[in-house]
């Protein structure tokens, strides 16, 4: 059995550890679980992931309770099938998928996974971004993943649907994202469910006086009301990126606009090939990659250093970081 002190990090080093207990059948044992967050312990969203993890490695879980700081997951075999998790809140569909993606690439059959709960959702990638950048990202290194966004779901109903299909894959590929960068194309979706037309025009308009001409204004099925502005940037010889911001009672539609605007242009001010929300989602398929990945970065966060303490934890992943690349050695899952 492993112990992993969480210590610092948030539920991004929980999924880590479950993710990689399942797919190397390795006991762990997590401590200290969101210790410094303001509602510290297991919330509905991380249980979900231990039932979850537990569910496709026919895992014994103890300590998965909301509230509680510790939890122990004694995984058996992975495997393959039909899956379907309802999170039963809001709570993000998509990282219970990135919970449960790793594991189930490397079983010995495909699968299906129905998720029912957020789609679109604070501090979590939305359903625009985990399809269209994360999923494309890993898709490069040989995984094999289609989405189908069958309704999108916002806080504080839920009732989203997502479901993927999993292929497995024999191994990875790793990640060379060093080539410098120049913007090819930058493009925008705006999602508007239940809400007056005014919002989204006013958000196009935004997007457009700040020279982003290419908006595409979205209605798809959903439960209750929601509003995402989704700003992609495709790059020549770079990954996609993707910058998000999620509408609320009392934000206009100018700042909803403006916050992703925001993300993207601090984004494009510096050299980096990834941004930190989806550096630190790949950071586990480098380390199951077959050999070195390479990501051209000036700045590590805490969030990715600690994330990097858990990796090395479980799978004894190596990395080296000069303020200009984050070299990663991977070890493929034997
Ligand atoms: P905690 O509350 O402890 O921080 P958590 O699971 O809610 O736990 P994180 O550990 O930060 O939060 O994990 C959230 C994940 O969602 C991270 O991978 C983060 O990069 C990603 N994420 C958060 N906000 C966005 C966003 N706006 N767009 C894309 N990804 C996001």
């Amino acid at each position: 059995m492993k112990t992993i002190d969480a210590g610092h990090g948030g539920g991004q080093v929980l999924r880590s550890a479950l993710s990689l207990a399942a797919l190397t059948g390795q006991a762990v044992h997590i401590t200290h679980i969101r210790q410094n967050r303001p509602k510290p312990g297991l919330q509905p969203q991380h249980s979900a992931c231990v039932n979850a993890v537990a569910a496709i490695s026919g895992g014994i879980c103890t300590g998965n309770d909301i509230g509680s700081p510790t939890v122990t997951l004694k995984p058996k075999a992975v495997h393959g099938g039909a899956y379907e998790f309802n999170i039963g809140t809001a709570g993000s569909c998509s990282l219970l998928l990135q919970c449960v993606l790793p594991p189930l690439l490397f079983a010995p059959k495909a699968s299906t996974v129905r998720i029912v709960g957020g789609t679109d959702v604070p501090f979590a990638p939305p359903a625009y971004f985990l399809d269209r950048i994360f999923l494309a990202a890993i898709r490069a290194t040989g995984a094999d993943v289609a989405l189908r966004i069958e309704r999108h779901g916002f806080y504080p109903k839920g009732g989203g649907v997502l479901e993927a299909e999993i292929r497995p894959a024999q191994k990875l590929k790793v990640l060379d994202w060093t080539a410098q960068k120049a913007v090819a194309k930058a493009h925008a979706i705006i999602l508007s469910c239940g809400l007056p037309a005014h919002v989204a025009e006013r958000e196009k308009t935004a997007l457009m006086e700040a020279g982003i001409h290419d908006v595409q204004v979205g209605t798809p099925p959903a439960t209750g009301t929601g509003n995402v502005v989704f700003l992609q940037t495709d790059y020549a010889q770079a990954a996609a990126m993707g910058f998000d911001a999620l509408g609320k009672i009392r934000k206009s539609a100018e700042a909803v606009a403006q916050e992703a605007l925001d993300k993207m242009q601090a984004f494009e001010k510096t050299d980096d090939a990834c941004e930190p929300h989806l550096l630190d989602q790949l950071l586990l398929y480098a380390a199951v990659a077959d050999g070195q990945s390479r990501i051209r970065l000036h700045h590590l966060s805490e969030h990715a250093i600690s994330n990097l303490r858990v990796l090395h934890e479980m799978m004894g992943t190596e990395h080296s970081f000069d303020g200009k690349v984050l070299t990663v050695q991977g070890k493929a899952p034997c």
